[in-house]
């Protein structure tokens, strides 16, 4: 700590580079201080910082920290507070571009696992990291300014917020309670046969289509009496909401009657919410992909022959290949895709699909014959991907009825509420011509597709260079990876993740030998027991990543238009 005053008062004045010298590990008694990695000039991306508490003095008690899942809550309960604290300070000290900047991750209403703060399982000591913008007049060391960050502003960050005697305890307590009941209800679906859960009282609606905060004012969830199911949590008695079995569920109703909000959730309903959310209790089967149209998208020998035969061009659908897919084929694409990978629940939406991909009506049937028709729609599989495989789907349809014959369940959205409705719509349905399938039956699920070995970077500029664009991509060298489409990442920080992940397979595990469900499970495995610190490499691990489920991990190897298949 002296050593650093000392150092600030010989740089102060100098021009920037002086400040590379900062790099380095400081004791501050309460906690130790890591300059990892000092920005090049003040309107460079801010400078890279680490703050380690000790357990001792940090003293969270062990329960919550020492199962992987409280761990996480705590994590993201003290970097929400650690944030807060930053915001207090950032701009505090002045000088040019980003001089003054303090930050850390941004949490939003999702509970995740961020490299921003790590709680060691082993000892409980707290990890932050963050990004100052060192202070500058001009390109002159402003070496008060840091000061007056690194010895004033970031002690009492520190100290309000890494502490268990400064946070508030009661709070921790019911952030962590809370996660812990969502893991649970997530945990008792499958015995329950359920694939998702939804709570009465659940406030599902997002305030705007740019805000992921509750509607003020929205209509409560509640379960029709059908669907009506009871659960205990640990700490929450006689849950009450609705169940939606495994099989085939139709969401159905009228144009703006909260069809696809309720399909949103279900979508989040993957991840841990946070107190007050109102999505707390949607929970849905841990693998449960949300699944779309999305031409444009590259696909690399996907077997997509369960949809689509005998295309005009004669190409060859079990072993797919194309750079630019249609609405039909991506969407053929990415069924496969997620069942290959695992994925137990399918979540679509009309909204987002191809319609040629879900139906084929009657008259359509009798004018343009079979034979001329390479998709068999979803409609005519969607039965035998949960009777012989067990995949479930959650559909939203409300234009057309040809899905009536096919669910299990009928939920009806009537003004935001649910109602079931599936007696009705079978017998309104019997008047009509039984659907006909005369495609083969599916034989398998599984994509054996084995990725190429990727040659290794021998040195430094041989590394691959990985620059972020936010949420909805990034760029591996030169080659773009789009995601926007894919709807379940919900933070930058994921995609981010994704970009390092992907870059470590291709270095490390594609191998030429292990297919891709290997290679997948492989990293997850990694992940599992390291944490980003095993993929990510580099001089220090960046602050900005957040781990991703194992499906983006598959989707995004999937989108990478650099992968090759043998
Ligand atoms: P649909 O898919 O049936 O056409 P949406 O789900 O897109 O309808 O919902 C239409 C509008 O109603 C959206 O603006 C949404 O925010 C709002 N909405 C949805 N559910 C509720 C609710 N429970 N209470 C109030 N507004 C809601
Ligand atoms: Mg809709």
């Amino acid at each position: 700590m002296r050593n650093l005053e000392q150092q600030l008062g010989q740089i102060d004045g100098k021009s920037y580079p002086a400040y590379k010298g900062l790099r380095g590990q400081y004791d501050f008694q309460e906690y130790k201080l890591f300059i990892e990695h000092v920005q090049g000039d003040p309107f460079a991306s801010p400078s890279k910082l680490r703050v380690e508490v000790p357990g001792r003095l940090s003293a969270f008690p062990e329960w919550t920290y020492q199962k992987k899942e409280n761990r996480i809550a705590l994590q993201d309960f003290l970097l929400r507070g650690f944030y807060q604290q930053t915001g207090r300070f950032t701009h505090k000290a002045k000088g040019s571009g980003k001089s003054g900047v303090m930050s850390v991750s941004r949490c939003g209403q999702e509970i995740l696992e961020r490299t921003g703060c790590e709680v060691k399982a082993a000892d409980g000591s707290v990890t932050v990291r963050l990004e100052v913008g060192f202070p500058a007049n001009g390109r002159r060391i402003q070496a008060m300014e840091l000061r007056k960050i690194l010895f004033e502003f970031l002690p009492m960050c520190v100290k309000n917020a890494l502490y268990y005697r400064a946070v508030d305890q009661k709070k921790l307590e019911k952030a962590i309670w809370l996660a812990e009941d969502q893991r649970e209800l997530r945990n008792q679906l499958k015995e329950h046969g359920l694939a998702a859960f939804v709570a009465n009282g659940a406030i599902l609606p997002r305030e705007s289509g740019v805000s992921d905060f509750p509607m003020k004012q929205a209509v409560a969830f509640r379960s029709p009496k059908e669907l009506e199911v009871v659960l205990d949590l640990p700490h929450q008695k006689g849950l009450t909401g609705m169940g939606i079995p495994e099989g085939v569920t139709l969401i159905v109703g009228g144009g703006y009657h909260g069809k696809s909000t309720l399909l949103q959730a279900l979508e989040r309903g993957v991840y841990t919410h946070i107190p007050g959310d109102g999505r707390e209790y949607v929970i849905t089967q841990e693998s449960a992909v949300k699944l779309r149209a999305e031409d444009g998208r590259n696909i690399s020998s996907v077997d997509i022959s369960t949809f689509i035969n005998h295309l005009p061009n004669k190409k060859d659908t079990h072993k797919f290949s194309t750079m630019d897919a249609s609405g039909s084929t991506s969407q053929a694409a990415n069924v496969a895709e997620a069942v290959s990978g695992g994925s137990r629940v399918l979540l679509i939406d009309e909204d987002t699909s191809a319609t040629n991909f879900m139906v084929r009506d009657e008259l359509m049937q009798r004018v343009v014959h079979r034979d001329k028709e390479p998709i068999i729609p979803y409609v005519e599989r969607v039965r035998e991907l949960y009777d012989k495989f067990g995949i479930s789907t959650i559909l939203v349809a409300g234009s057309s009825g040809a899905y009536f014959q096919v669910a299990d369940q009928i939920i009806q959205m009537d003004t935001y509420v649910p109602y079931v409705i599936t007696e009705t719509a079978k017998q309104a349905a019997q008047d009509y011509p039984k659907l006909s399938c005369d495609a083969e039956e599916i034989h398998t699920i599984k994509q054996n597709r084995i990725p190429c070995a990727a040659k290794k970077p021998q040195n430094d500029r041989d590394r691959t260079k990985i620059k972020g664009l936010g949420r909805d991509g990034f760029l591996l060298n030169k080659e773009q990876v789009e995601l926007r489409f894919v709807e379940q990442i919900v933070d930058g920080e994921q995609t981010q993740a994704l970009a390092s992940i992907l870059n470590y397979m291709k270095e490390n595990v594609f191998d030429g030998k292990k297919n891709l469900d290997a290679c997948v499970a492989e990293v997850c495995q990694l992940l599992e027991k390291r944490g980003m610190s095993a993929v990510a490499g580099g001089a220090y691990l960046p602050g900005n990543l957040a781990v991703p489920r194992k499906e983006e991990i598959y989707a995004c190897v999937n989108r990478y238009r650099g992968l090759k298949i043998q």
